[in-house]
């Protein structure tokens, strides 16, 4: 190579070198962001990765140990300046109002709302109480309704668009056996999301779903009662259902709480700008076909 030219490739090259170097902008960057049931494993893992992407948490939970503890891990990782947290009951209108709010006092406004604070609670139909029935709806449907209608007053006063997420669940289009009050409960959240999206889009309030499938590693859910009915329901021995539901996905896969957030970043960040009224599954595949 001429020598000018052998000159500029090298400098071509250590500039590009200097700019790989160089800390990326982080794309949420002076967002901020509350998350409900905060505490738990996916809610946990969507904090973390909106923290890592620059953006202030609030994490709410209506458990204030496992707030804590999870709190103290997320400042640990991130800072305190960037996390704070709020303990809320979704199913308490005033409290809920008040909760909203501490994103206010904390960091200055409110751009993304993760909904995501769950149980599940299952039954065979005929033996579904009426309890049982108003425990899903109260907390996922009315729940959910709440902190979104909340964040969403907020965020047209605020008057700069904004971005909600609803974690639903795949059990929101898809029927599962002997969980019909949670499934149903589900459903209300994936319907909910698309009329608000309908709602706030001349707001420039977006709304999107992600739908996860059996989320077992990490989820406090599947601590509980909840893992012996779905044993029960699919026949088989608790031990044996990560790998049921990994055998049943077409990538043959497992979802972890870490896949979960990846999908709402996506929807949380300015990368799905044109999406609203959106669902993604995070299944593995599992919602698009009969696999066995
Ligand atoms: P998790 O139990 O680990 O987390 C849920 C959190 O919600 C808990 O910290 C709990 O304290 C909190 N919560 C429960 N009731 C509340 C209330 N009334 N007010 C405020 N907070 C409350 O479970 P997860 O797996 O992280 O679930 C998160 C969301 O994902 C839920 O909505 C759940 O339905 C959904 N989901 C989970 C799975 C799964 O397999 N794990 C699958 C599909 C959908």
């Amino acid at each position: 190579l001429p020598e000018q030219e052998a000159f500029d490739i090298e400098y071509w090259l250590l500039e590009e070198a200097k700019l790989q170097r160089m800390p990326k902008p982080k794309s949420l960057a002076g967002r901020v962001a509350l998350v409900t049931g905060g505490a738990g494993g996916i809610g946990r893992a969507v904090a973390s990765q909106l923290l890592s992407e620059g953006a202030c948490v609030v994490l709410s939970d209506v458990d204030q140990n496992a707030l804590t503890e999870a709190k103290q891990e997320l400042v640990a990782k991130f800072g305190k300046d960037v996390v704070s947290s709020v303990q809320v009951d979704v199913t308490n209108e005033t409290a809920v109002i008040e909760s909203l709010k501490s994103a206010m006092v904390d960091f200055g406004g409110l751009d993304i709302l993760v909904s995501n604070a769950g149980i599940a609670s299952a039954a065979p139909f005929e033996e579904t109480t009426l309890a049982l029935w108003e425990k899903n709806l109260s907390v996922l449907a009315t729940g959910y309704f709440l902190v979104s209608r909340s964040a969403y007053q907020i965020m047209l006063q605020q008057g700069i668009g904004g971005n909600m997420v609803f974690v639903a669940s795949k059990n929101g289009l898809v029927a599962s056996g002997g969980a019909s009050a949670y499934c149903t409960a589900k459903a209300a959240e994936v319907h909910l999301a698309r009329c608000l999206a309908l709602e706030g889009a001349p707001h420039q309030i977006r709304v999107n779903v992600v739908n996860p499938d059996a989320v077992i590693r990490g989820s406090r859910i599947w601590n509980g009662k909840w893992k012996e009915e779905r044993a029960e329901a699919n026949k088989i021995s608790e031990d044996n259902l990560e790998e049921f539901y990994r055998q049943r996905s077409m990538l043959k896969r497992s979802v972890f709480p870490e896949d979960i957030a990846e999908a709402v970043y996506f929807f949380a960040s300015d990368k799905s700008n044109k999406s609203t009224g959106n669902i993604l599954n995070v299944d593995a595949g599992n919602a698009g076909a009969f696999t066995r």
